[in-house]
């Protein structure tokens, strides 16, 4: 068998198991290797030689991955949450012209992203959003890097608009984490997965965005497509909108 050579890090995690197995069921795809937390990623990258690694480890060392990655010379698809904004900068220059591209998708879920777009969609027209996103009770990071983006996307389309934000008060601590205009409650509970609530307030109206995700294989379609996407793209690619919407 041969295709593109995936190594899978952090396979022994509940997003690692699933990859495995979305990797082994595609024709084009071969899973050259599965690695997790006493695995060396460089050492593991040159005797797969590997060409993509699917990563979804743990926030504390995703940076750090991925410099592994870059230096190998492989294409990257990350999953793992937690990348802050000036991360996302740094490797935006690093990457550029790079050939194969690096992929850090916050989120894999097309209905996800979706909910993303449709809110973006509506940010100009309603003055006022929230962002309530639930998670379960193991999830490492708050808020979400799904709803960090929902809110960058919802303040970058009212700036692009000229649309003034309703003020928000952040200085009050029940407000939740207030990224643009955008306050982001985070909830995690035992016996949620991962769902998301982009609730607009404008006169006299409220508009509700929601998004379920049901179970982990939700995520799949969208790491295949990463996967295929990041051998023929070069550079940074932040969000699988910019693959699937493209
Ligand atoms: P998980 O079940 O805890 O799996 C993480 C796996 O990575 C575990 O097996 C863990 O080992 C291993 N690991 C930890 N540090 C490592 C290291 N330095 N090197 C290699 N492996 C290491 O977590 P999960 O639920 O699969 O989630 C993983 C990440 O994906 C999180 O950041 C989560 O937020 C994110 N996520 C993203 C999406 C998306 O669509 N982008 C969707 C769901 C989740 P130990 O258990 O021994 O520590």
């Amino acid at each position: 068998m041969s295709g593109i050579r995936v190594l899978v890090n952090g396979a022994k995690g509940r997003m690692g198991q699933e990859t495995v197995r979305a990797i082994q069921a595609e024709a084009d795809l071969e899973l050259v290797a599965q690695i997790d937390l006493d695995d060396n990623l460089a050492q593991s990258i040159k005797e797969s030689s590997a060409q993509v690694v699917v990563d979804f480890t743990t926030p504390k060392v995703a940076y750090e991955m991925v410099q592994t990655i870059l230096e190998s010379g492989a294409a990257g698809v990350i999953g793992t949450t937690g990348f802050t904004p000036e991360q996302i900068a740094k490797l935006e220059e690093s990457c550029k012209g790079r050939k194969p591209a690096l992929l850090i998708a916050p989120n894999f879920s097309v209905g996800a992203l979706l909910l993303m777009k449709l809110s973006e969609f509506a940010a100009p027209h309603m003055p006022a959003a929230e962002i309530i996103e639930l998670h379960h009770d193991k999830k490492a990071d708050s808020p979400s890097g799904t709803a960090v983006k929902t809110a960058e996307m919802i303040d970058a389309a009212r700036k692009t608009a000229g649309a003034e934000a309703h003020p928000v008060h952040p200085q009050d601590e029940a407000r939740g984490q207030v990224i643009g205009d955008t306050p982001i409650h985070s909830v995690r509970l035992q016996g949620l997965l991962a769902h998301q609530e982009v609730i607009f307030g404008g006169q006299g109206q409220t508009l509700t965005l929601r998004h379920d995700s049901l179970d982990r294989t939700c995520f799949m379609p969208g790491v295949v497509a990463g996967v295929r996407a990041v051998m023929e793209r070069e550079g940074l690619i932040y969000g699988l909108d910019r693959i699937l919407f493209a």
